[in-house]
């Protein structure tokens, strides 16, 4: 999508991921002063494939779902990005999801370009041999795009391990020979990495935990609530809980549990694998999702989706610091709302890193068919998120810039070096 056609929403209506994206881009850009072909450039992506994906339900009647793959730009290398099964997926939320990618992987220093994939699925509506079918049409239809070389799906929302070891299979048996280096997040008996399950979560709260020394001295004794106990939230949580800060609310799709003197996050963690939610946990008390963002809290980490955080919530926010485990939680109304409330926003393409890192670590390892331990794997995540921290926020303090900023420019900066040692062809 070119910027000329980019929705531009009514004033008061909600933005969407793309106009955030946009508008982020375009805060960078001016900070830069990037002429406007190469923000026109950066503002559209490289390719888009939309596809259909013939489905034969276990009752044999047949349905068509749509995917679609973003790959948003290939500069530094191969795409990468995660493949999301929602029924919220479209073709713009796809877009904006991919940018972010490419920013996350230049912030990170990754030798990768930005992707992202969906598919316009309610994934607990399927059996797993229905998801089955889904994941390899999907893949199949791909084919000519994706692969070690050209652009690496990993997970993300409504996508796990099983769906990469689908991916990589349907991948492998089309070349006719073993390909690990197709996917990321794949088990470990496959190729997968050692702590890339626990990747996104150990990176966002190892951030928040510099994030909340940096704002009160130390993050020991600190207070936050936690938007989202999936993939993300719940690991973060008991990190969080592991160094020391107090998790006095967690909350999920179907609700919201608080209790003031701190959650034993491990009996919740037992909790929601044997039932599937928060709710009815017997060790906290129910209360409103909503009312968890507004809580007096030192760290609120939205570690769900898209636009949580909007104009019309912003100013109920009383945490201090808000470090993003989702991609894109905060809109560019909200972000400004919060700057000028004092608050502290790590934003996403630093804060939940983690994840994509490992799955740089895992494509490495699986290209070489050589292995790391758990301990190398943690070291070097830690160390190449810390650096991007500390290189963010002195970049935020030298600049006078938000965090966001900060990062959204070091990111754009490296993208648009590419580009230019690169050159344009013809
Ligand atoms: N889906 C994750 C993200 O949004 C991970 C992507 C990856 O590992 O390629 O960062």
């Amino acid at each position: 999508m070119s910027l000329a056609t980019s929705p531009v929403p009514v004033a008061g209506a909600a933005e969407t991921p793309l106009h955030v994206a946009h508008r982020q881009l375009a805060t960078a850009a001016e900070r830069i002063g990037l002429d406007a072909g190469t923000h026109r450039m950066l503002a559209t992506p490289r390719r888009e494939m939309t596809v259909s994906i013939p489905l034969r339900h276990d009752d044999g009647h047949l349905s068509v779902l749509t995917g679609h793959r973003v790959q948003h730009n290939l500069s530094r290398g191969p795409a990468k990005g995660g493949v999301r099964f929602s029924p919220h997926v479209d073709l713009d939320e796809v877009r904006a999801l991919a940018m972010w990618m490419t920013w996350k992987c230049a912030l990170l220093d990754l030798p990768y370009g930005g992707a992202k994939g969906g598919v316009t699925v309610i994934p607990e509506a399927h059996s797993v041999g229905e998801l089955e079918r889904i994941t390899r049409r999907y893949t199949s239809e791909l084919a000519d795009f994706i692969g070690p070389e050209r652009d690496i799906p990993a997970p993300d929302i409504g996508t796990d391990e099983r769906t990469m070891a689908w991916m990589m299979d349907t991948m492998s048996v089309a070349r006719g020979m073993a390909v690990p280096g197709a996917v990321t997040g794949k088990p470990i008996s496959l190729g997968g990495s050692h702590g890339r399950a626990d990747a996104t979560s150990l990176g966002v709260a190892r951030i928040a935990v510099a994030a909340l020394a940096e704002a009160r001295g130390s993050a020991s004794g600190a207070t936050a609530a936690v938007q989202g106990f999936g993939k993300v939230g719940r690991g973060a949580a008991r990190f969080l809980a592991e160094a020391g800060v107090r998790v006095e609310a967690v909350s999920d799709q179907y609700g919201a549990v608080r209790r003031d003197s701190g959650i034993d996050i491990p009996a919740l963690e037992k909790h929601v694998s044997v039932t599937g939610s928060v709710v009815g946990f017997a060790g906290a008390d129910p209360f409103d999702g909503e009312e968890l963002l507004r809580l007096d809290v030192d760290l609120l980490t939205p570690c769900a989706v898209e636009g949580v955080l909007h104009a019309g919530n912003a100013h109920g926010v009383r945490a201090r610091v808000v470090v993003e485990g989702a991609n894109g939680p905060t809109t560019t109304a909200a972000d400004r709302i919060l700057h000028d409330h004092g608050v502290v926003v790590v934003p996403d393409i630093l804060a939940n890193a983690g994840g994509v890192v490992v799955s740089y670590f895992e494509w490495v390892q699986a290209n070489q068919a050589y292995w790391w331990s758990r301990e190398t794997v943690e070291s070097r995540l830690l160390s190449r998120m810390l650096d991007a921290w500390h290189a963010v926020s002195s970049a935020a303090r030298t600049a006078d810039h938000t965090l966001r900023d900060a990062a959204t420019v070091l990111a754009v900066e490296r993208v648009v070096e590419a580009h230019r040692v690169r050159g344009l062809y013809p």
